[in-house]
């Protein structure tokens, strides 16, 4: 259970306050640079690969930025929790590398992402019921075109639905900091990559043995303008298994890399 003491509250508060400003700067820094690179730096290049034609709502960005801002204060919530209970040895974390730990690092990383696709596969499936989805959901899909600042705004209870996984798998699987360190950049990364409205993966990886089960920005577009196909996260393959790929994403995949 929970200390709660003065001293102990105290360094709660600060740990929460610090992961809070770096979950956010942290989000801040990856739309930011992504965004400079694909629609001021580069925006010629990548202007035929923009998905979504439709411009963006105004003030959009604005209410991503503040759903942002308080889904960083909640992650940070179970990131302190997820602190406190490691520093007194309730979870799996291990950080030596000695013997089994040492190679454990890919296959946990590989698991733990099967885990949170399957995990955020169904969850997502059912936001989009018509009770859920007005309730949980329909933030997230406030954005009708995408931009790299929709990969983090989310509904405060999505935001908790979202990191609960991760926070239970370090109870139940050993987990070192590095698995984890891992896993929030390619959390970070893939969810600018997807909300970016331009495709950025070369032509043929919707076809390559590979790319095929990769999500990307042309992919998850068609989830947010067409609601009830791609319900993925990193992967394709429940969309796959489901048949609930959108019929559409192949043809628009090549067409949006075919320059
Ligand atoms: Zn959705
Ligand atoms: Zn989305």
């Amino acid at each position: 259970m929970l200390d709660l003491s003065q001293g102990n509250l105290i360094n709660l508060i600060i740990t929460w306050m610090a992961l809070a400003i770096a979950i956010f700067f942290r989000y801040v820094l990856m739309a930011g640079v992504f965004y400079y690179l694909f629609y001021v730096r580069f925006a010629g290049r990548y202007h035929s690969q923009k998905v979504n034609l439709r411009p963006a709502k105004s003030k959009q960005v604005r209410m991503e930025v503040r759903y942002s801002f308080i889904a960083s204060l909640l992650f940070a919530v179970m990131g302190t929790l997820a602190i406190y209970f490691w520093q007194r040895g309730g979870t799996l974390i291990y950080t030596d590398l000695s013997g089994w730990k040492a190679w454990w690092l890919l296959p946990s990383l590989f698991l733990v992402l099967m885990i949170h696709e399957t995990y955020y596969y169904w969850l997502h499936r059912w936001m989009h019921r018509p009770g859920v989805y007005r309730l949980v959901h329909r933030t997230h899909h406030e954005s009708l075109t995408t931009t790299a600042w929709t990969s983090f705004s989310f509904h405060p209870v999505e935001s908790v639905l979202q990191a609960l996984p991760v926070f239970i798998l370090i109870f139940i699987m050993p987990l070192h900091p590095f698995t984890l360190i891992a896993l929030f950049l390619i959390m970070s990364v893939t969810s600018v990559v997807n909300h970016l409205n331009v495709e950025i993966y070369p032509s043929g990886t919707h076809r390559h043995w590979l790319g095929k089960w990769w999500i990307g920005a042309t992919h998850h577009a068609l989830h947010h303008s067409r609601f009830h196909f791609n319900y993925g996260l990193y992967f394709t393959f429940w969309d796959h298994w489901m048949k609930t790929e959108s019929p559409e994403f192949e043809a628009l995949f090549e067409e949006k890399t075919k320059s």
